[in-house]
């Protein structure tokens, strides 16, 4: 029987897996909903189907219509891509049970690593440090209170099932403690459909380090290296980098031995990343299992050589890895911006509409990853990330200029962007120095914030 692969997801990352698909002569169809029938995922895929209305609820969360989409196009396999169905552990079971492949590791996997709380007590059993906090979804605001006051404040009340920065909320002292703990538990339901919290101390300015890991079906199990995402706003990511700045060859082997060992132990199967907080000391401690492709893949790939996407179609479909731990190696650096359809000057509030004018970069080192194009109407359902835009250079202060260049290529006339923002941090000193932590863009905001008061303050004396 040929292969062939249902895409059950949109926007970039959808064109990513078709691009792949088709390297390796594998047929794909896209779905998609009502408000994306003009999207370039529609038009690049060798088929599509409509799964319903413009509400991720209706089309790209609609099991019943994506799994139908699958058998009645003759796939045999399923790429989930990232957020959406990609770790829902029902999802993957009927999936399995309609006798497709899931394209990622086993449901059995994806119960003990698809919630955060699981997946903690697995990284424990792996020997892997993790934040203190409760062991436990907390019952209620009394059980909270108890807890922070033995692990001491500050903490972070977080979403068991969160996800894209969404359900964090921090928490000074006692008093705050129990109006976030309404507030978190309304927002999880609502973001989540699940209520369930737990609190995590909180840790000062880290580090955020992550390790891209791939397994086969027969156990083999690598890392590629690191990714350093500590440029957020909101707890997500907005610019990462390999390799870090921050981590050494001991670091890096450590965090790395750490993801491997995690790995094995839920037989973990296809791409994944094991994400850590590193301490200003370099502590280090587990922090989530993303058991899915990440949107930041691409700056591994540029370092590494190697095509994660395809990997993890070969590995669907039952080939070994052809490499080993020694014939990975780490070369030059590369660094990713997330294009947002955002108001960084209105908290990053996203705006969707027409594009009407678009030019995107390009050149030596340069790579883009997206879904739009002049004239596109970016519908107001779903996440902001408009494009990838991911450079690499031999040296990190070579894939900064590149970077710079590339930003001031970047013409996108007719909706609010964060393209000036960005280029803006390509022009922060911690950034350039490579000393920056999670706490980045808040510091720059803060100063852009002071300096206008600053401002204010002169010309009213003026
Ligand atoms: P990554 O983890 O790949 O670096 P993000 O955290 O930005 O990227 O998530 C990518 C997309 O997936 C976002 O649209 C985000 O809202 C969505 N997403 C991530 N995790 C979850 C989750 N647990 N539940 C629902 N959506 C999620
Ligand atoms: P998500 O599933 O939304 O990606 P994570 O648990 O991975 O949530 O956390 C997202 C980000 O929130 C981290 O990269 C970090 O910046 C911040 N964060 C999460 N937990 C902590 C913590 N205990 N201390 C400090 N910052 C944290
Ligand atoms: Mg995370």
């Amino acid at each position: 029987m040929q292969n062939k692969v249902l895409i059950a997801n949109r926007g970039e990352i959808a064109v990513r897996i078709i691009r792949a698909c088709k390297e390796l002569g594998i047929p794909c169809v896209a779905i998609y909903s009502k408000a994306d029938q003009d999207s370039l995922h529609v038009k690049f895929a060798d088929d599509a189907i409509c799964v319903g209305e413009a509400k991720n609820s209706d089309s790209y969360l609609n099991m019943n219509n994506i799994i139908s989409a699958a058998i009645a196009s003759g796939c045999n396999a399923i790429h989930p891509g990232y957020g959406f169905l990609s770790e829902n552990m029902k999802f993957v079971q009927i999936v399995e049970r309609c006798n497709l492949k899931f394209i990622g590791p086993s449901s059995e996997a994806i119960s003990q690593l698809g919630n955060k709380l699981m997946a903690k007590e697995m990284a424990k059993q792996a020997k892997i440090p993790v934040i203190e906090g409760s062991d436990g979804a907390l019952e209620n605001v009394k059980q909270g209170l108890n807890i922070c006051g033995k692990i001491g404040y500050p903490v972070l009340i977080k979403a068991v099932n969160g996800g894209g920065g969404k359900g964090i909320f921090l928490v000074n002292n006692e008093f705050e403690f129990a109006k976030a703990f309404e507030t978190a538990s309304m927002e999880a339901q609502a973001n989540f459909g699940d209520k369930s919290l737990y609190v995590e101390k909180y840790i000062e300015s880290p580090h955020h380090i992550e390790v891209q890991i791939l397994g086969d079906s027969a156990g083999n199990i690598v890392y590629l290296g690191e990714r350093d995402c500590s440029a957020q706003r909101r707890n997500q990511k907005l610019i990462e980098e390999s390799p870090s700045p921050f981590v050494n060859e001991v670091l890096r082997r450590t965090l790395g031995n750490a993801s491997v060992r995690l790995a094995k132990l839920v037989k973990y199967e296809g791409a994944g990343t094991v994400e850590f907080m590193v301490d200003k000391q370099g502590n280090y401690y587990f922090l989530e299992m993303n058991p899915r492709i990440q949107v930041e893949h691409p700056v591994t790939e540029f370092v590494t050589g190697i095509d994660i996407v395809k990997e993890q179609l070969k590995i669907a479909f039952g080939q070994n890895l052809s490499f080993k731990q020694n014939d990975i190696k780490i070369k030059g650096h590369s660094i990713e911006c997330r294009i947002n359809a955002e108001d960084p000057l209105n908290n990053f509030c996203p705006c969707p509409g027409e594009i009407k004018n678009l030019v995107m970069p390009g050149g030596n080192g340069v790579r883009i990853d997206s879904h739009i194009y002049s004239s596109y109407v970016i519908p107001p359902y779903y996440d902001s990330l408009l494009a990838k835009l991911i450079v690499f250079g031999n040296t990190r202060k070579e894939a900064i200029k590149k970077m710079r260049c590339a930003l001031e290529e970047f013409v996108m006339d007719g909706i609010k962007n964060n393209v000036e923002f960005l280029y803006i941090i390509m022009h922060n000193s911690d950034f350039v120095k490579g000393t920056y932590d999670t706490n980045l863009i808040k510091k720059i905001l803060d100063y852009n914030e002071n300096q206008k008061m600053i401002k204010i303050i002169n010309e009213n004396k003026g």
